[in-house]
This record gives structure tokens, C-alpha cells and sequence, in this order.
């Protein structure tokens, strides 16, 4: 497949966990370590940056201005910005989303603009607020140059996406080695649907939050035994660099020496060798072993869920506690995966009665309970 985009430098600048001057205050960026980064990574050979409406609460796409806009000439660089019409009151409200996000980033035109997490109940809103016309609309009158969207959920939704939306330009996908054949994320069937669609994806996550840059020592040393030199991190990314059909992957470099780091990994950037395939095939399958709950997401349990509670997921990110031994970041994804979260089970037993695991579901909820909420 020909597509232009592919040829976008396979870096990109995600401006989601820019450095702060307070920990506490995800307003107050560091505007002068941003600029540094922003040179590091321009001087590097990037040009994507990819921020979003809601982004440090809704001043990331501003710092974007001040960093990269009023220092750097247009074509010097390329943007996407996304917009989260489910969270929008009203249709006005959504579509005014963009004007707003013109203005705080300085620019006539944006490079990319993605409906921010399609998906589950939210693509209704998308829907019902028309806001896949409006982008149409505005990519007509030169408002957006590509338009596309960021996705979360498995490889039937997208394929329903696409099937509805031929027309997108691009979309964004989480993907990396841990949830590459993950039950849940389905990470390869997505980037596989993806491509049957001939639509090109940015990815997203490809270090898992920062668990692939901090993996538990077995794994590590699997990685450290094959190529002491390599930071953890620079495997992430080598795996997503090297896969098809992809236009860049987003760094979410958070100071300016890891921002560095991804440039020089990026610039040496090679598919891996037999040695170092293998390396990878083993760390992947001791992450596995970690996790101990056999769910395949084949999702028979949510079906009569009187509560309607996010079982498969809440299982996965079970297991993810247990692969990347930290409840700390898990609870932080729990937050927004479990919308109807473990302790609102009522113990009716449903979705026992259907699981072909055989799988301990009310226990487990229990236990999600403790180490989550
Ligand atoms: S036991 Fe809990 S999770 Fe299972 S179906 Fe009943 S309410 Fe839902
Ligand atoms: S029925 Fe069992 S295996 Fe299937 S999604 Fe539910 S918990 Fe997982």
C-alpha cells in the first residue's frame, strides 16, 4: 500500500505527560524543558506532535504553542489534536471544540485531528452530535488536513468503525509487545483489521504507560543477557518502529534526557536480529507467565451481568498487576477502564455459570475490589 503518511518520521511527540514544575499541578508545564525537548526532537528528525483537547487540563495544546508553534516555521513540524465530544454537553459544544483548539495551538490548520476514544458507548455520541460529517466538513475547508480517530477497544469495534467510515485518513491504536497478543487489547488483530481497511495508525502506548521501560527483574534480565547496552525502553519501541502500515509512534518522553534517549534509540533503530527476536519471544512469554487468570476475553460472562460490570477487563488488568507488579500504575488504569467497577457485584453467579475458564469470577472481583478501588 502507497500511502504518503507512512513516510512521517517514525518518532513522534506524544504531549500527554509533559514535565511539570509541580508534580501535583498538571497545569503548571515546564515550559523551558519543553522547548529543550522540542529542539532535541526537531534537531533529532521528528516532526509529529500529538496533544489533545483535554491534555493537562486542557493546557497542553497552549504549551504546544509556546514550545513549538511560535518557535518553529509550519512546515517544520506536523500536529494532531483530538477532540472528546462524548464529554461534550451538546453537539454546539463539541464541534466548537476545534475552533478552540486552533486558537490555543496558534495555527489556521491542524495536521490530524482525531474523535478522541471511539468506542463502546461513546461512538454513539460521536454519532448522535454528527461530528463525523463535521470533520468531513472541515477537512474540506482546510480546518484539518487528515482526519482519523484514537480507539481503545478490540478489532471487531474497528472493523465496524472503518466499515461505517471509510473515509478516515488514519487512526490511533495502542500497541507494544505485552498487549501484542493480549486477550483484551488484541493489539495485532487491531493493526491487522487496520490494514485490511488501508487505513495507516499512529501508535499509541508503545511502552505501556512506562511498564516496559520498569519491567521486573526476570524479565529484564532477559533483555539485559542479550544486549547489556539497550535500555528496556529501546525494546519497546524497536518492536512498534518495525511493524507495517504505521505512521509514527508516539514517545512519551516526560523530561529532556529520556527525550534524548528516544532520539538516539530512534536513530539507531534497527528490526531485530535472530538473537534479539528471541530475546523478545522469551521476555513476552515470562510477562505471560506472570499472569495467572486464564480469561480469553471471549466475554459469554458479561452478557447476563445484572450490573454490567467490565469482567474480562477488570481480569486483564488483574493480570496485569501481576505482570508488571505495580498496583500503583494498574489502579490508575482501573479508574477509567472499570466503569462499572468489581464492587458492584452482586455475587448472582451469572457469569460463572457461562465461563468456559471455569474461571473464579466473584473472586477474583473481590480481590480487584482490594487492590483497586
Ligand atoms: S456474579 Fe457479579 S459479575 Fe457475575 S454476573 Fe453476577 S453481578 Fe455480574
Ligand atoms: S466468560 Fe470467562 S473467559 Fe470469557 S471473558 Fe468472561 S471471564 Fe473471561
Amino acid at each position: 500500500m502507497s500511502n504518503d503518511l507512512l513516510n512521517t518520521p517514525k518518532l513522534g511527540f506524544g504531549c500527554m505527560r509533559l514535565p511539570l514544575l509541580d508534580a501535583n499541578d498538571q497545569t503548571s508545564i515546564d515550559i523551558e524543558q519543553f522547548k529543550q525537548m522540542v529542539d532535541e526532537f526537531i534537531a533529532g528528525g521528528g516532526t509529529y506532535f500529538d496533544t489533545a483537547f483535554v491534555y493537562h487540563e486542557g493546557t497542553s495544546e497552549a504549551a504546544v504553542r509556546q514550545a513549538l508553534v511560535e518557535r518553529y516555521p509550519r512546515d517544520a513540524y506536523t500536529i494532531a489534536t483530538k477532540c472528546l465530544a462524548w464529554a461534550a454537553p451538546d453537539a454546539e459544544t463539541a464541534k466548537g471544540n476545534l475552533a478552540i483548539s486552533l486558537e490555543r495551538l496558534g495555527v489556521d490548520y491542524v495536521d490530524f485531528y482525531l474523535l478522541h476514544n471511539v468506542g463502546g458507548p461513546r461512538t454513539a455520541k460521536f454519532d448522535e452530535y454528527g461530528m463525523w460529517d463535521f470533520v468531513r466538513e472541515m477537512k474540506e475547508q482546510g480546518k484539518i488536513k487528515h482526519v482519523g480517530f484514537s480507539m481503545h477497544d478490540g478489532p471487531e469495534t474497528l472493523d465496524e468503525l472503518l466499515t461505517a467510515h471509510p473515509d478516515m485518513d488514519f487512526v490511533q491504536l495502542q500497541a507494544n509487545y505485552l498487549d501484542w497478543d493480549d486477550p483484551v487489547v488484541q493489539s495485532r488483530k487491531c493493526l491487522e483489521v487496520a490494514q485490511k481497511h488501508g487505513v495507516p495508525v499512529v501508535i499509541m502506548e508503545p511502552v505501556r504507560g512506562g511498564r516496559l521501560a520498569d519491567l521486573p527483574e526476570r524479565v529484564a534480565n532477559v533483555f539485559k543477557a542479550t544486549d547489556p547496552d539497550k535500555s528496556l525502553a529501546s525494546w519497546a519501541y524497536r518492536f512498534c518502529y518495525n511493524l507495517p502500515n504505521v505512521i509514527t509512534v508516539l514517545s512519551g518522553a516526560s523530561t529532556l534526557e529520556q527525550m534524548k534517549e528516544n532520539v538516539a534509540e530512534w536513530k539507531a533503530n534497527a528490526p531485530f536480529n535472530e538473537a534479539e527476536q528471541k530475546a523478545m519471544t522469551e521476555a513476552t512469554e515470562v510477562l505471560r507467565s506472570m499472569a495467572s487468570i486464564p480469561c480469553t476475553n471471549c466475554r459469554y460472562c458479561v452478557k447476563d451481568c445484572p450490573q454490567g460490570v467490565a469482567i474480562p477487563n477488570i481480569l486483564g488488568l488483574l493480570n496485569l498487576e501481576a505482570m508488571t507488579e505495580n498496583n500503583e500504575f494498574v489502579k490508575g488504569q482501573y479508574a477509567w477502564q472499570a466503569k462499572a467497577p468489581a464492587s458492584e457485584c452482586i455475587e448472582c453467579g451469572a457469569c460463572e455459570d457461562m465461563c468456559p475458564q471455569g474461571i473464579d469470577i466473584i473472586n477474583q472481583l473481590k480481590i480487584a475490589a482490594e487492590h483497586f478501588e
